[in-house]
């Protein structure tokens, strides 16, 4: 399965970062085309972003997007605009989103719905807390999320999934490959009785401290068809250190 590096910039870069994105892209100009590759930046550099990177390997995607296309809803952005903007992707459910702006399941579901509609790739984040871990019910609160966050129209729809340790971002700690393949496995499990055989293609992602010295190692892991990236996408070296990882 063709693999996928994405990054998260989060709440970081200015017009400045556009520097960084630019040695991205020259880094990618003698890659082989092996693995897909992604930048999702603020909104408020998106279109600089994708502009730069027309005709390069990069795509462009949004940090969240709201489940309707337009309306009286202020500091929000909806798929349609990230779309005009240049997103092809767009991450929903992050748990900081989760977690800082209290979206449910049925959030996420609904926004990854606007995002299909809008003829955009949602990935769609899951993940468990320390607390949850250490009660033995990671699989159970992941499957259950899925279940709620992904909606009916994604069926014979591209999406992706991201399976993000909550304990495991920003923190420098990783799950181990172990952790890592045994809940890809039951994600990949639960695709592929919900959506047969385009259950057995949805690409997985994993994301926690994701970092250049142990992307290969996670990469190597059955079910794990990319990474999703946040504090090392910031750095051009670091990001196509990992693309490079997946090629
Ligand atoms: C993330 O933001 O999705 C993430 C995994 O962050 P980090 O790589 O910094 O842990």
């Amino acid at each position: 399965m063709r693999r996928l590096i994405a990054g998260n910039w989060k709440m970081n870069g200015l017009k400045s970062s556009l520097s960084e994105v630019s040695a991205v892209i020259e880094g990618l100009a003698g890659a082989h085309d092996e693995a897909d590759i992604l930048i999702c930046p603020p909104a408020t550099i998106l279109s600089e972003m994708a502009e730069r990177a027309k005709g390069s390997l990069l795509k462009i995607g949004g940090q969240y997007c709201h489940a309707k296309t337009s309306g009286a809803h202020t500091g929000d952005i909806s798929a349609e605009m990230l779309a005009e903007a240049g997103a092809t992707f767009v991450i929903v459910g992050h748990s900081e989103r989760r977690a800082d702006h209290g979206e449910t399941d049925e959030n996420v579901a609904a926004q990854a719905s606007a995002a299909i509609a809008a003829g955009i790739t949602p990935i769609i984040c899951c993940g468990e807390s320390l607390e949850q871990r250490e009660a033995g019910r990671t699989n159970e609160i992941i499957l259950g999320q899925l279940a709620s966050s992904i909606p009916e129209s994604a069926a014979g729809q591209p999406f992706v999934v991201a399976y993000e340790p909550i304990w495991a971002i920003g923190t420098g700690l990783t799950a181990n490959p172990e952790q890592i393949g045994d809940v890809h496995d039951a994600i990949r499990g639960a695709l592929a009785q919900r959506f047969g055989d385009q259950g057995k293609e949805i690409r997985i992602l994993y994301g926690g401290s994701m970092k250049p010295t142990n992307a290969s190692e996670i990469l190597a892991v059955a079910n794990v068809n990319g990474g999703l990236i946040g504090g090392a996408s910031l750095k051009a070296s670091d990001f196509l250190a990992i693309y490079t990882a997946a090629g």
